[in-house]
């Protein structure tokens, strides 16, 4: 499998490209696809094996092919990720596709004042990289619209199970619109992560790495 034949466009083929990827890992390989189908995904993968890549490429695609213009600014893809640092990571990633497609992605995360973030959120992005509690936090202030969001990622959630963040992940899931595209990372798959993703996935496709 080439990147080519994944369906992505000329400007995400040249971001990978200048990132050095020369061919699509597994994941990729096979989570772009059902990604691209609108599928719920539940996958099985350890970090390392390119899964940022594997939700990001198809993410900002498609928000860039189903939104006019004048209509972004608004959340449409919200990434919960268990920590600070793996948000720095994962939004870095995401950036440099966005870009390409002039989307606007942005990093939210507690143990910092908050009012820098509701600023950002306030000037308009179109994909929040966050932590659970923070993220919640805004929404409960009312400082993030999250009614418009089409994509939810959780990324590492057995990590964010281990760190006591499930209340939190299904709090914020309630301010999520019925109608959304679900994608759950996880690099152990227990009776907790099978609970989760019978709670927010709808009929997920499986794949494993
Ligand atoms: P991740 O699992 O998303 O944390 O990615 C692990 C590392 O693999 C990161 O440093 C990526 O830059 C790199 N990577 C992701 N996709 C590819 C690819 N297709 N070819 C080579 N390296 C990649």
């Amino acid at each position: 499998v080439s990147f080519d034949s994944l369906g992505l466009r000329p400007e995400l083929l040249s971001a990978i490209t200048s990132l050095g990827y020369t061919s699509p890992t597994p994941i990729q390989a096979e989570a772009i696809p059902v990604i691209f189908e609108g599928c719920d995904l539940l996958a099985g993968a350890q970090t390392g094996t390119g899964k940022t890549a594997a939700f990001a490429l198809p993410i900002v695609q498609m928000l860039a092919e189903t939104t006019p213009a004048e209509k972004r600014r608004k959340p449409r893809a919200l990434v919960l990720v268990p920590t600070r640092e793996l948000a720095a990571q994962v939004s870095d990633e995401m950036n440099r596709y966005a870009r390409r497609l002039s989307l606007r992605s942005t990093m939210i995360y507690g143990g910092v004042t908050i009012q820098a973030q509701i600023e950002r959120l306030h000037r308009g992005v179109d994909i929040v990289v966050a932590t659970p509690g923070r993220l919640l936090d805004h929404a409960e202030r009312g400082t993030i619209d999250l009614s418009r969001i089409k994509f939810l990622v959780l990324d590492e959630a057995d990590r964010m199970l281990d760190l006591g963040f499930i209340d939190e992940i299904k709090k914020v899931a309630e301010y999520l619109p019925a109608k959304h595209q679900a994608l759950l990372f996880s690099a152990t798959y227990s009776q907790n992560i099978k609970q989760l993703a019978d709670q927010l996935l709808d009929q997920p496709k499986r794949v494993e790495v």
